[in-house]
């Protein structure tokens, strides 16, 4: 088996090279630069890889960073298809690599962008009215508190879980909000940046393709070394029907009340997956999540309100800041060799399934 290992990287800076190199031999990149730097002072971009016809009927698209410190889990895969070859057997496709969909998040470490927007929440249509969970402003305060007290965050969190039950918890935390700007699982009040870019450059580079099929790369939810798809089409529609058969019954929709449950705690509402009909309208999109599982929800959560207070109240650099940024790292990120090669196997595995969905074959 190929060792994918090599082509993993520890941060933004050498995961961009890594993809720079690999793709220097397959085909063109557009760079496009974000106005923010990183902590180490060096520019940001978010980059497009494009390989193959485009006179293609399907298009494939893998897209890596949407959550900052989840990148690592996108960027290896896309660098080791295009190294090991297996980039091969999908010429007859156009394929669109988008490394560091979340510039700002990849480098600094952080789930939001620069606005402390997070991005698979914004990919909504900013017209609708857009009602929060109610539990959002009940845990507001333990979620984003004034001074960071661990202890304190456990109390809150299980004061609630012990009303609402674990499922409740996550669905009141993660649905999202657009009316706390320093909150956790903001949405924004408009479209980000990353996604004015991918609204610019995506329609233009898939011109002439009737079929998109996407896949968007994380990590932290379910149990660790259990990677699972999720996608958030109606049961019975078209799509739901193609990703069951493309992905052999091994995929989630958050639209099926039956597929809920603490791993797929509900429906957040403007993820970049359902938002890819917005972005190419009049094609057939088939859009999907990979998850990779890390360590249990209330570690990944805790660690990402404490990243949130640090970012409000810390300076970068200390080393108050680095350990919290270490955590982030770690909780998204196990830098084991057992994990990378099953990010690989089943990274693989999602593409040709994929693969087979850009070219209509459900
Ligand atoms: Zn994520």
């Amino acid at each position: 088996m190929y060792n994918a290992k090599p082509n993993f990287s520890d941060d933004y800076q050498e995961s961009r090279a890594k993809f720079l190199a690999a793709m220097s031999k397959r085909g063109e990149v557009i760079s496009i630069r974000h106005p923010k730097k990183g902590p180490d002072g060096q520019d940001l971009y978010l980059d497009f890889g494009i390989i193959g016809p485009d006179d293609a009927r399907g298009a494939l698209i893998l897209i890596s960073g949407t959550h900052g410190p989840e990148i690592f889990a996108g960027s290896g895969p896309q660098a080791a298809l295009l190294n090991s070859g297996l980039i091969n057997d999908y010429a007859d496709l156009r394929v669109i690599l988008v490394h560091a969909h979340n510039p700002y998040g990849c480098a600094w470490l952080r789930r939001t962008d620069h606005n402390n927007i997070d991005l698979n929440r914004n990919y909504y249509d900013f017209s609708k009215p857009f009602i929060p969970h109610p539990g959002y402003d009940v845990l507001r305060p333990v979620m984003v508190p004034t001074e960071w007290d661990s202890v304190a965050l456990g109390k809150g969190l299980a004061d609630y879980e012990a009303q609402h039950g674990k499922v409740g918890l996550l669905a009141a935390m993660v649905t999202g909000q657009s009316h706390d700007p320093d909150g956790m699982f903001f949405r924004g009040e408009g479209p980000a940046w990353s996604h004015i870019q991918m609204k610019d450059v995506l329609p233009k580079l898939t011109k002439t393709q009737d079929i998109v099929s996407v896949i968007d790369f994380h990590t932290g939810l379910g149990p660790y070394g259990v990677p699972y798809m999720v996608h958030g089409y109606e049961p019975g529609s078209s799509e739901f029907i193609a990703f069951k058969k493309a992905y052999e019954g091994e995929v989630r929709s958050t639209m099926d009340p039956a597929d809920i449950d603490e791993d797929l705690p509900g429906s957040p509402e403007g993820p970049i997956v359902l938002g890819m009909k917005a972005l190419l309208p009049g094609k057939q999109s088939y859009a999907v999540v990979i998850e990779y599982g890390t360590v249990p929800p209330e570690q990944v959560f805790g660690t990402l309100m404490h990243d949130n207070w640090m970012h409000a109240h810390g300076t970068p650099g200390t080393d108050e800041w680095n350990a919290v940024k270490q955590n982030v790292r770690e909780v998204f990120y196990p830098r084991e060799d057992k994990w990378k090669d099953m990010i690989w196997e089943r990274a693989v595995w999602a593409v040709e399934r994929s693969a087979k969905l850009a070219r209509g074959e459900f």
